[in-house]
This record gives structure tokens, C-alpha cells and sequence, in this order.
């Protein structure tokens, strides 16, 4: 998907009607939806789909370059005008980790100073991971980054979004730092940056929070070294 996803535009957009496009058993292509399709690591936004026939979970959202499929837990055909709802809590729950990512990515980047992220994976059952380059730094001071990050979510600073030139981005520095979570540019060159006030600020096309707050607290779970120099952190939603 090319464009600015619709989720970006109206992120408190939860229902929407939609006019279906094509159709098979099981799958269905909508002219607008506010599902989120996932990429870099994170799931797709999961819903229902209220059609003529009844309702029917979206299980998952599958992108093939311009064309996106809704996945549906019933082999049924869909049809005509419908109506598409997102499952906004568990929204809510990637949303929060994702925003959470970011805030540790921030402090890794800070402390131990140009690491760069090599993987990334937030799931829907409040869980998720980060690996990070670096190799000369203790397991247990890892583990004990979720005190800081912990300590940005209880202040409650702002996330806001915003659209800079692609072209700009190549020379600022430390503006992609992960290019696993880089979102397309839109049709006109344009590429979203997520911005933590003071704390963050990197291209992303994920479902974010519009403040730290928002998130319970997270704790970090385990952290393994992955070959020479990848270590990967694991952390979970605390509540
Ligand atoms: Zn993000």
C-alpha cells in the first residue's frame, strides 16, 4: 500500500462504511478501511466486516503491492456496501507496545550511543521484542532499561506525527534507524515521522499512541544474545 493509510489520517476512526471491490470465499478487497495492514514487525489490525449476509471477523489484513485482502474466519462472499469495524482494543494493546518500542529504542540509542535496531516483532497478546547491535554491554543492565522506560510513560509526553520531505531524511541523522520500521513514502515523497517530544523522533508507519501515558507500564522479560552481536530484548505489557 503506496498511500497514507487511512488509519494515519483518522486514527480514532473505529467504523466506517466501505464499498467492496472483489470478492472470494474468505477474502474480501474494500475501497477504504481504517485497518492497519501491519509490516516492520508489527500485526495487522484485526475487525469485522457487517455485511447483507451477516457479520464476519477480519482475522488479518495481506498485502501484495497495491492490493490489499482482508482475511475472513468464514468462507463466505462478501458483497455490495458494508460496514468495517476495528477490534480497537486490541489496537490499543499493539499501539501501546509499539509506542513503547520507540521509547526503548530511544534510551538504547542514548546510552550506548548509535545502536542500531536489527529486528523488531509486536504481537497482539501484549508481548513483544527488540534486537539491538551490541555486543559489549552486560545482560543485566539491559534488563533494567524498563525503569527508564517506564519512568517516559509516567510523565506523559506528547506523540505527535508529522510528514517530512523523503529526501531530507537521507541526511538527517539518526532519523531511520531502523529500516525494518520505515514506512513507503506516500505518492508525493513524503514520509511520516513519529515523534516522542524530546525523546524520539524516527519515519514509522506503525499504530502509535498520541501520548506516552496511555501505555500501562511495560517490564522486560529476558534478554538473550542472538550470535556475536545482536542481543534481543523481550518485554511485555505489565497489566
Ligand atoms: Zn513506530
Amino acid at each position: 500500500m503506496s498511500s497514507v493509510y487511512l488509519c494515519h489520517q483518522f486514527p480514532d476512526l473505529h467504523e466506517h462504511s466501505a464499498d467492496v471491490l472483489d470478492a472470494a470465499p474468505g477474502r474480501v478487497r474494500l475501497d477504504r478501511s481504517a485497518l492497519h495492514p501491519g509490516g516492520g514487525g508489527q500485526v495487522s489490525d484485526t475487525g469485522w466486516v457487517e455485511h447483507a449476509g451477516g457479520v464476519v471477523a477480519i482475522t488479518g489484513v495481506e498485502t501484495a503491492g497495491d492490493v490489499v485482502w482482508h482475511l475472513l474466519a468464514e468462507p463466505v462472499s462478501v458483497a455490495g456496501e458494508v460496514v468495517v469495524r476495528v477490534d480497537a482494543e486490541r489496537r490499543a494493546r499493539v499501539a501501546q507496545l509499539h509506542t513503547d518500542s520507540h521509547i526503548l529504542n530511544a534510551i538504547v540509542f542514548e546510552r550506548f550511543p548509535g545502536t542500531l535496531v536489527t529486528g523488531a516483532q509486536i504481537n497482539d497478546d501484549g508481548t513483544g521484542r527488540m534486537d539491538f547491535d551490541l555486543s559489549e554491554v552486560d545482560n543485566d543492565v539491559l534488563r533494567s532499561l524498563d525503569a527508564a522506560v517506564n519512568d517516559v510513560i509516567r510523565r506523559e509526553v506528547e506523540v505527535r506525527s508529522t510528514y517530512v520531505d523523503a529526501a531530507a531524511v537521507a541526511t538527517t541523522a539518526g532519523l531511520v534507524r531502523s529500516l525494518s520500521v520505515a514506512p513507503p513514502p506516500t505518492p508525493d515523497g513524503q514520509l511520516r515521522i513519529i515523534e516522542i517530544d524530546g525523546i524520539d523522533r524516527q519515519a514509522c508507519g506503525g499504530t502509535h499512541l498520541s501520548n506516552t501515558g496511555q501505555s500501562g507500564p511495560i517490564r522486560i522479560t529476558k534478554v538473550e544474545s542472538k550470535g556475536k552481536r545482536n542481543r534481543r530484548i523481550r518485554f511485555v505489557l505489565d497489566r
